[in-house]
């Protein structure tokens, strides 16, 4: 490799308040939410109750509006519409694929935009969510990573798809309703949209412990998905503060060729990733690692990648999620063939792992895994502006 560019995390992380105007109050953990309300006049004798009644009206029946909380005090709940608001991001646009994959164009504060996938299934729903506004990572086969980091998004904003989406599919209970009385339209997330979820750790955390409240959104941590490129220092950090199922993107046997797929190899290696994943399930006491691998025609595709792969993961317990390239314009890549990928999985399930192909998703409309990428671009900015804007938080 020739190739030595440092891997930056670049990020900008917005404020979570701006300077003027009202409170916006989804994304806030709970404890901040009872800190957010005592400095604006509740009494701290009720803060833990109105956090529970606002949380629910919020998070369990998706209500926005503080006039139609009725378990509150009018009055109340005039000085909260007052001082707060509840905001999430605005669908621009949403496509429907012949295959029923719906996708959404968001668009956050300061005009960004972001795409968010819904895939029903047979027996499941799969949102799939974004974290960052584009990525700083370059994996060669990914659209996202063709498209310059903008900013991270906040708590409010990674909760907020999954508060949309559920306004689409009209999957909120009605209020007085429990959860779980209809069937789940939403039965899974999967952080697999754009962006590297694990360079805006705080706000993803947040963001799902909103999602697994059972008060709330209500899903089990077993339903959702956090898929990384290998940030290493914080693998183990998302199984004791997270604690959600794991997905990797491995992609490659060699660090020759995975320094070339997945350029954050260069700095956590093949060998020190598999460390941290080996302590995975114990630290978050879940079950199987899944190790995604998009099959690339003459590039990682051969009989011994698949058992290179396989010895490498041994003892580690693990899944193998075959995903066949999804093309985008421009890429610099193939799909590899059929026969290819069958003969690939076939060696993998021999070996002693499920090594299902994932059947790609709203190809149609650019939905499928990688192919997503919104128009906007950073402009360059200097390290000077970047930081003034980190410090209005
Ligand atoms: N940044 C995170 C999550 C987003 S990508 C990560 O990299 O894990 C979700 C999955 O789609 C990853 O496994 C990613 O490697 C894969 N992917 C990216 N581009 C793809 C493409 N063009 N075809 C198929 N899979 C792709
Ligand atoms: Fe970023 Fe993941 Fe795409 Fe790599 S695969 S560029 S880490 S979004």
């Amino acid at each position: 490799m020739t190739n030595t560019a440092p891997i930056t995390q670049d990020v900008l992380t917005i404020p979570r308040k701006l300077p003027e105007g009202p409170v916006n109050l989804v994304g806030l953990t709970r404890e901040r939410l009872r800190e957010v309300l005592i400095a604006h006049g509740t009494p701290e004798k009720q803060a833990k109750m109105r956090v529970n009644q606002i949380w629910q009206w919020i998070y369990q029946w998706g209500v926005r509006d503080f006039h139609a909380m009725t378990n509150l005090a009018k009055s109340y709940r005039a000085e909260l519409a007052d001082k707060f608001v509840i905001e999430i991001p605005e669908v621009v646009s949403k496509q429907v694929s012949a295959d029923g994959t719906r996708k959404y164009l968001v668009r956050i504060a300061g005009g960004h935009e972001v795409e968010v996938v819904y895939i029903p299934e047979t027996d499941r729903g799969t949102l799939c969510i974004s974290s960052q506004v584009g990525c700083t990572l370059t994996c060669s086969f990914c659209h996202t990573g063709t498209q310059k980091l903008v900013r991270n998004l906040t708590a409010g904003e990674i909760i907020g798809q999954v508060m949309l989406a559920r306004d689409d599919l009209n999957e909120w209970p009605k209020p007085g309703e429990a959860a779980g009385e209809r069937p789940r339209l939403i039965s899974n997330i999967v952080l697999m949209g754009m962006g590297e979820p694990l360079y805006n750790f705080e706000n993803v955390r947040d963001a799902m412990k909103i999602a697994m409240d059972g008060e709330g959104i209500s899903l089990s941590r077993r339903r959702i998905t956090l898929s990384t490129s290998g940030v290493v220092p914080e693998i183990a950090r998302t199984a004791e503060e997270i604690g959600c199922l794991l997905a990797v993107s491995f992609h490659a046997t060699t660090d020759e060729v995975r320094d070339k797929l997945v350029p954050i190899n260069k700095r956590w290696n093949i060998e020190t990733l598999l460390g941290a994943l080996r302590d995975y399930p114990r630290l978050s006491n879940s079950e199987r690692i899944t190790f995604e691998y998009v099959m690339l025609k003459d590039v990682n595709d051969s009989d011994a990648d698949a058992r290179r792969l396989v010895q490498l993961i041994r003892g580690i317990p693990a899944k193998i999620n075959l995903i066949p390239f999804n093309e985008w314009p421009g890429a610099p890549h193939q799909r590899s063939d059929w026969d290819r990928i069958e003969r690939f999985a076939d060696i993998i399930y021999k070996a002693g792992y499920a090594s299902p192909i994932r059947t790609p998703r709203g190809e149609d409309i650019m939905a499928a895994c990688g192919q997503l990428k919104s128009a906007t671009e950073r402009a360059r900015k200097s390290r000077a502006e970047i930081e003034a804007e980190t410090r209005l938080g």
